[in-house]
Parts: C-alpha cells; sequence; structure tokens
C-alpha cells in the first residue's frame, strides 16, 4: 500500500502566502511523488472552533477548493474533500478523546494563543482542535502531513494519539510527520505573529492584484533603512536593529518575503545595504511587490477559469468527498470493533 498524505485548510477566508507556501507547496510536492496517496480537505468542521459568520463560512468551504485548484492541486492525482461531508472524522475523534486528558489540551500553546486571541470563546470545541486533527490525519493512516511550523504541537498530539491507540487497543496507527517547506513560517505584515487569515492586515491573499500587493506592503512598518543584522544563535535566522538599538520587525518581515520570492542572496543584498548606506524602502518594496505578484498571476489566470466553471467545481468536491468517505468509514469500523463498540 502506498503511503498516504493529508492535509487541510480552515474555511476562515481566501487562501494567503503563509498558507501557499507553508502548506499548499508541500502538499503539490507530495501529489506529485508517485509513492503517496494524497488527502486534501477543507477543515470546515475546524473553522467553528472560533468565532465565525454562518454565510461567510457557507462560502468559503468552496472558495477554499477553488483556491486549492487554481494553485495546482489535481483531481487526477488527490482526493480533494470537505471535512464535514465525512461524518467519520467527528465520530472518531470523539473516541480518540476517551485517550487524551483534559490538562494535555489546556497546555498545549496553540490553544494558549487563540484564548487570547478570542478570551470571550475559549469553548469545548477549540480545546478538541487537536483531536480532531488526529482524526483528519489517522482516519487516513496518513504518514506525512505538509502543514506550517505553527502545527507542530498538534502533529505530536496526533503521534501521542496514534502511540496511545496502537498500545491500548491493538491499532496500527502510522505516527504522522510533518513535511516541511521553505516558507514553513512566513510572518505577519504587522511585523507580529504569523501570517493569520483570521488576523487583519496580516496577511496578502492568493487573489490580491499588483495594486493590493503594493498597499499591503506599504503598511509594512520600516525604519530609517539602517541598522545592525544579528543573527539567532545556532539558527539561519535573522533579526534587525535600527539605529537606535530598536527592534525592527517590520524590516525582519519583509526581508524574509525578499528571501521567499526573490532568493537569498537578494536578502543579503539588502542586509549588506542595511549595515552600510541604508537600504531605500520605497524600491525593495516595489520590486517585492512586483515578484511576488509574478508567482500569483498564474494560480489568479486558473481561478478565472475555474469560476467560470462551477458544475467541474462541484462535480470534482462530490466525487472527493465520497472517496475520502469510503476509506474512513472503513477505519472507524475497524477502531470501533478493537475498542469493544462494534463486533
Ligand atoms: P486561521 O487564522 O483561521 O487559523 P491560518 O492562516 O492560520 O488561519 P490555517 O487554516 O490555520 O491558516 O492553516 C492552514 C495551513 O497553512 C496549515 O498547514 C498551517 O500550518 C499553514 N500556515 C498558516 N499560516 C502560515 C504561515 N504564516 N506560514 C506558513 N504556514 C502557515
Ligand atoms: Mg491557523
Amino acid at each position: 500500500m502506498k503511503n498516504r498524505v493529508l492535509s487541510g485548510i480552515r474555511a476562515t477566508g481566501r487562501l494567503h502566502l503563509g498558507n501557499y507556501l507553508g502548506a499548499v507547496k508541500g502538499m503539490l510536492a507530495l501529489q506529485d511523488n508517485a509513492d503517496y496517496e494524497t488527502f486534501y480537505m477543507v477543515a470546515d468542521v475546524h473553522t467553528i472552533t472560533t468565532p465565525y459568520n454562518v454565510e461567510e463560512l457557507r462560502k468559503n468551504r468552496r472558495e477554499v477548493i477553488l483556491d486549492y485548484l487554481a494553485a495546482g492541486l489535481d483531481p487526477e492525482k488527490s482526493v480533494i474533500f470537505q471535512q464535514s461531508e465525512v461524518n467519520e472524522h467527528i465520530e472518531l475523534a470523539f473516541l480518540f478523546s476517551s485517550v487524551v486528558t483534559i490538562a494535555k489540551m489546556q497546555h498545549l500553546p496553540t490553544f494558549k494563543d487563540k484564548v487570547k486571541q478570542h478570551p470571550d470563546s475559549a469553548t469545548m470545541a477549540l480545546l478538541n482542535y487537536p483531536i480532531l486533527m488526529a482524526s483528519d490525519i489517522l482516519i487516513y493512516n496518513a504518514s506525512m502531513v505538509p502543514v506550517g511550523i505553527d502545527q507542530e504541537p498538534h502533529l505530536e498530539v496526533a503521534r501521542e494519539i496514534a502511540r496511545r491507540m496502537n498500545a491500548d487497543f491493538r491499532t496500527n496507527f502510522a505516527e504522522p510527520k510533518r513535511f516541511g517547506t521553505k516558507g514553513e513560517y512566513v510572518p505577519s505584515l504587522t511585523g507580529e505573529g504569523k501570517m493569520s487569515k483570521s488576523v487583519e492586515g496580516s496577511y496578502i491573499n492568493l487573489t490580491d492584484s499588483l495594486e493590493d500587493i503594493k498597499k499591503a506592503l506599504a503598511r509594512v512598518v520600516t525604519d530609517s533603512g539602517r541598522g545592525t543584522v544579528r543573527k539567532k544563535e545556532g539558527l539561519r535566522e535573522y533579526y534587525y536593529e535600527d539605529e537606535n538599538g530598536r527592534l525592527s520587525e517590520g524590516v525582519g518581515a519583509l526581508l524574509k518575503f525578499v528571501e521567499l520570492f526573490q532568493g537569498f542572496d537578494k536578502r543579503r543584498e539588502y542586509e549588506q545595504m542595511y549595515d552600510g548606506d541604508g537600504i531605500r524602502y520605497g524600491d525593495l518594496k516595489s520590486s517585492l511587490a512586483d515578484a511576488i505578484f509574478a508567482e500569483l498571476s498564474p494560480i489568479q489566470e486558473k481561478r478565472k477559469e475555474l469560476e467560470a466553471n462551477p458544475e467541474y467545481v462541484d462535480k470534482i468536491i462530490e466525487e472527493g468527498n465520497k472517496k475520502a468517505r469510503e476509506v474512513a468509514a472503513q477505519t472507524l469500523e475497524e477502531v470501533k470493533k478493537k475498542m469493544g463498540l462494534a463486533s
């Protein structure tokens, strides 16, 4: 049997550069590798773990799939589906919750971050998020998961659940590993934290025009253009201190984008300017915007074609949902038997 792959994106908005570089690029690489069988979903059930608007969700659970297809996910090579259409994910998650302690879930950094972001909405669904994610992965017995680095703590939970289930109920779950990419951590345009769909002003969407990209980059806070480049101990990660010794987070984000879209050498060039005569941010932002748009423009063309052909997209989703259900139902049935819930 081929190794399986699972990945998903929440239906909280249009895809942004972080989703593309951190997740979709990895999804594409594995889709094109004949050793793997790939399952890619829109994680619409995960959307309801934080406050959301019903109409937006209804729209986005399809929009994410359009973005997937536009970015190159291929229904001939991958099973493309909607999480909520495969009820088994939720059922298996409940079974898994019997081997996970509340304390463990409460201490996850991702849980704490979301609680900070939505202090009045720390729901049971949010606490359960990593268990549902473990179910998403293990229900296909996926061993490889192309996601950004922010998801690593959740993958650790999935591995623990796999180990516990295998030990207690003699299941045969693989311990899933993260498949990382060069863009596994794309910073927010605000300079603080990662780019996120649910953080206004943090992102550039795959559907943004050159004008939108320029406007978004214009908002990134910079400095005088000169300062000191510092390197994080033992890491190929850099940060920038302006002439007053203050951390220039916006500059850090810009130079990360330069590295991702124009290459590491270009980034080094700017760093030398920062150390020397100074960076002219107007010029940097303008050539960076062009480089980003050059990568997005073919995706946007493809998206227009797909938008003009809704029946084709509906058919892909319907078939994907059906294929996913077949595999998921089989796993769930086996687990129920092993847990004493079916004979
Ligand atoms: P939300 O704010 O609603 O949580 P998000 O932008 O964090 O949205 P998710 O749907 O949670 O996106 O994540 C989808 C995928 O994109 C995951 O694999 C995640 O690791 C990856 N991802 C999200 N943000 C980034 C980022 N800034 N850099 C790299 N990968 C990212
Ligand atoms: Mg997220």
